[in-house]
C-alpha cells in the first residue's frame, strides 16, 4: 500500500527527555503526516533519515500550546503538542498558518480515536513541571477540558480544508528523490521509538556515593559516570553505569558532564574564598598541593597553590593564579600567557605535568571538606510508603500540634525524625494523598519528606532528622553567641527553600521560626510546609481561634483568609523579626485580637538592635499592606545577599 503524505514540512522538534531548555534540545526535522503515521526525519526532504514515528492511532490529544511565557528558544514560535502513549512531543511551526494546518490535519485524523484525552495540558511540560498547573508529575491528570475541535484559546478553529464533504486535503507535492514514504509506513519494529535514536547520550558524573536502597535503583560512586536513560521527574533518573546495570538515581547526586561544568573535577571546589583556600592548602602540606575556585569575580576562577621548594627561608607560600581569558572567538584560557586552552580542565590537565612559569606543578589537587550527601526525595523512586517495619524508635525530639515527633532509624541506618498523628488531629486520608506531591519537592533549604507509613494508626509520617531542633528555641538556647553574619544566613537560607516552594506554587501558610529547623551545619530548613491545611483544630485554623498565628499573618490572612506566597512573604518578615531578635515572640505585650488593630492601622514590629537599618528595609518590604507590592522570594534572596555580600563580609 502506497502512503500518500497528506502534509510535509519542515518543522522544530523538542527533545522529550531533556532537562534544559538549551536550543541544543530543539532539532529540525522533517516531518511527514500519512494516513496512519507521524513519521519525523533528519536531514533535508531530498535526503532524509528517518528518527521516529508515531502511529496516528495512539494519538490523544492534538492541540496548541499555549506559550505562558517567552520560553521558546529556537526560531520557530509556534508550538503544538502531540500527546501519544504517555508521552508528549512538542513541534514548533514556522508560521502561525503552518501550525492550523498541522493540528487541523492531525485533529482529523485522530478524531475516531478510541483514547482521546477528556482533559489535557495547555502548557509546556518543563524542567520537572507542568507550566499550566504546577503539577510536578509528567503523567498528572490534564488541568483543562481538551475539546478536540476547539483550540485552546477557544476560538472556533476554522474548518478543515475538504473535510466537509469528506475529502481529502490534496497532499502538498512531495520533493523529488524523497524517500518513499511506504517504507515510513510499514511496520517495522522502530517506529515507537520515538526518540532515542536521534539523542545525544547524555553522560553524568556522581557527587556522592549513593547506596541504592531498592532492587531497582543503581548505586553511585563518587566520580563515576552513568548514561541517562530516562528523567523520570525532577528527582530522580534511571541511569546506566558503565558495566550495563541499569536503576534510579536520585537527581542531585550527579552532575552534567559537560566540560564547562567543572563541579565534576576533584580540583574544583564551589563556595571557597581565597582564606578559605589558603587554610586548606596549608592544612594538607603538600608540595604542589592546589584547589580551582571562585575568583572573587564572577564565573572566573583562581588556581591556588602551595609550594615549599622556591620558598627560600621564608617557609612554605600559596600562590593565586587567576585563570585568564582570551579576548576574541574562540576564547582560550590561559596562566601563562604563552599557554592557551580551549577548556580550563585542559589547562589544570597540562599544568599538572608542567610547571611552565607557575612556581610549581599542579600535584595535588585539594578540595573542600566535602559536605555530607544531600537528601533524596523520598527512598527511592516512586516510594512514598514506608514499611514501618524498618523503622526503630529512638528519643522523643518533640510535641507538636500533629503529636510526639522522635528520632529514629529506618533500615537501622539513615536517622530520620518520625511524627506520630494522634488520633483526631488531621485529615490523614487529604493528606495522604498531598503527601506523594509534597515527596517531591526537594531542596537543600527544606526538610525533606521521606515517606509516610499510611496502612496503621497512628499512621507516621518520616522526614529528614535535623539534630539541632526548631529555630526558635535553637535562637533562644544561644542568644547572645550569633554574629550579624550567621544571621543572615539563617535568613538567606529559609528565602532559598520559600523561593522554590514559590516556583513551585506552594503556599506554606504557616511560616515562622518554630516551623523551621536547624541542622548540625547549623543550616536552616523550611519545614510543616502546607501542613496547615490538614489540622483538625478550630483553634489554629479559624483566624479568630487562640492558636491562629496571627501575629505572622498579613491582613489578608486574618481578614479574609487569602493565603498566597505574598503572605508567605509577609511571615518571613516577621520570621526575620525573630531572627534578629533572637528568637523574641513578636508583639509579646498584646493579644491576637489586638495585634489586628495594630496592624491594621499600620503599626508594624520595631527594629531589632541586631537588624541593620538595610534589614529592617527588607521586613518593611514584607511588611506592604498591598500583597502584590510585597517582594516575590527570589528577590529577597538577592537583597539578602547583596546584603551580606556588602555589609557583613567585608567586617568578617
Ligand atoms: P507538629 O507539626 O506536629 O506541630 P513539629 O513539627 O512542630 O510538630 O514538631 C514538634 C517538635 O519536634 C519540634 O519543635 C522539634 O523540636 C521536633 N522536631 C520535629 N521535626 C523534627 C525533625 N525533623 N528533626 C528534629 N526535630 C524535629
Amino acid at each position: 500500500m502506497s502512503a500518500i503524505p497528506l502534509l510535509q514540512e519542515t518543522l522544530i522538534k523538542r527533545s522529550q527527555q531533556k532537562k534544559r531548555t538549551s536550543p541544543l534540545n530543539y532539532k529540525e526535522r522533517v516531518f511527514v503526516l500519512t494516513k496512519t503515521r507521524l513519521t519525523y526525519y533528519e536531514g533535508k526532504p531530498q535526503k532524509k533519515f528517518k528518527r521516529g514515528s508515531v502511529e496516528l492511532s495512539r494519538i490523544k490529544c492534538v492541540e496548541f500550546v499555549r506559550n505562558g511565557c517567552d520560553i521558546i528558544p529556537c526560531q520557530n514560535k509556534y508550538a503544538f503538542q502531540v500527546v501519544y502513549d504517555t508521552n508528549t512531543l512538542y513541534i514548533f511551526a514556522p508560521s502561525q498558518r503552518s501550525r492550523t494546518l498541522w493540528v487541523l490535519m492531525l485533529k482529523h485524523e485522530i478524531q475516531h480515536n478510541a483514547g482521546v484525552l477528556m482533559k489535557f495540558h495547555p502548557q509546556f511540560w518543563l524542567e520537572g513541571l507542568w507550566l499550566c498547573c504546577r503539577q510536578t508529575e509528567k503523567q498528572a491528570i490534564g488541568c483543562e477540558e481538551y475539546n478536540l475541535f476547539g483550540d485552546v484559546s477557544r476560538k472556533p478553529l476554522p474548518p478543515i480544508p475538504g473535510a466537509e464533504n469528506n475529502r481529502r486535503p490534496r497532499p502538498p507535492p512531495v520533493p523529488q528523490g524523497a524517500e518513499d514514504a511506504e517504507d515510513v509506513d510499514e511496520d517495522d519494529d522502530v517506529d515507537d521509538d520515538e526518540e532515542e535514536e536521534e539523542e545525544e547520550e547524555e553522560v553524568v558524573v556522581a557527587l556522592y556515593d549513593f547506596p541504592g536502597l531498592e532492587s531497582h535503583d543503581l548505586k553511585l560512586v563518587r566520580g563515576c559516570e552513568y548514561v541517562i536513560l530516562e528523567k523520570c521527574d525532577a528527582n530522580w533518573y534511571k541511569a546506566r553505569n558503565q558495566y550495563g546495570e541499569e536503576g534510579y538515581i536520585p537527581s542531585n547526586y550527579v552532575t552534567e558532564k559537560t566540560s564547562g561544568n567543572l563541579v565534576q573535577y576533584v580540583w574544583f571546589s564551589k563556595d571557597v574564598n581565597r582564606n578559605m583556600a589558603e587554610e586548606l592548602l596549608r592544612k594538607e602540606d603538600k608540595e604542589g598541593a592546589f584547589i580551582v575556585r571562585d575568583s572573587s569575580h564572577p564565573l572566573t576562577y583562581t588556581v591556588s597553590l602551595y609550594t615549599k621548594t622556591r620558598s627560600g627561608v621564608g617557609g612554605p607560600i600559596i600562590k593565586h593564579y587567576h585563570i585568564k581569558e582570551t579576548q576574541g572567538t574562540p576564547i582560550q584560557f590561559y596562566l601563562a600567557e604563552k599557554h592557551l586552552f580551549n577548556s580550563i580542565p585542559e589547562l589544570i590537565e597540562y599544568h599538572r605535568h608542567n610547571g611552565a612559569g607557575l612556581a610549581a606543578r599542579l600535584r595535588y589537587p585539594v578540595r573542600k571538606q566535602d559536605k555530607s550527601a544531600p537528601s533524596t526525595a523520598g527512598f527511592s523512586y516512586e516510594m512514598w510508603e514506608i514499611n514501618p517495619n524498618e523503622l526503630t524508635f529512638m528519643k522523643e525530639l518533640g510535641i507538636g500540634q500533629y503529636g510526639q515527633v522522635r528520632l529514629g532509624m529506618w533500615r537501622a541506618q539513615h536517622k530520620v525524625a518520625i511524627k506520630a498523628i494522634k488520633e483526631g488531629a488531621m485529615y490523614e486520608e487529604d493528606f495522604i494523598e498531598e503527601a506523594k506531591l509534597m515527596m517531591k519537592l526537594s531542596h537543600p533549604k527544606l526538610v525533606q519528606l521521606y515517606g509516610v507509613c499510611s496502612q496503621q494508626k497512628p499512621i507516621y509520617i518520616v522526614t529528614e532528622f535535623m539534630q539541632q531542633g526548631c529555630l526558635v528555641n535553637f535562637l533562644r538556647q544561644k542568644r547572645g553567641s550569633f554574629s550579624l553574619g550567621s544571621m543572615l544566613s539563617m535568613c538567606l537560607d529559609v528565602s532559598e527553600g520559600m523561593e522554590y516552594l514559590e516556583t513551585n506554587s506552594f503556599i506554606h501558610r504557616d511560616l515562622a521560626a518554630r516551623n523551621c529547623l536547624v541542622n548540625d551545619a547549623q543550616v536552616v530548613k523550611v519545614s510543616d510546609f502546607g501542613m496547615a491545611r490538614y489540622v483538625l483544630d478550630n483553634q489554629y485554623t479559624s483566624t479568630k481561634g487562640a492558636k491562629f498565628p496571627v501575629k505572622w499573618s498579613p491582613p489578608e490572612v486574618f481578614n479574609y483568609c487569602k493565603f498566597s506566597s505574598k503572605s508567605d512573604v509577609w511571615s518571613f518578615g516577621v520570621l526575620m523579626w525573630e531572627v534578629f531578635t533572637e528568637g523574641q515572640m513578636p508583639f509579646d505585650q498584646s493579644l491576637n485580637h489586638e495585634v489586628v488593630t495594630m496592624v491594621t492601622n499600620g503599626h508594624r514590629l520595631y527594629r531589632p538592635k541586631k537588624a541593620t537599618p538595610a534589614l529592617y528595609d527588607i521586613m518593611q518590604l514584607c511588611w506592604n499592606n498591598r500583597p502584590e507590592e510585597r517582594p516575590s522570594f527570589s528577590e529577597l534572596c538577592l537583597r539578602l545577599s547583596d546584603v551580606l555580600e556588602e555589609d557583613v563580609l567585608p567586617f568578617t
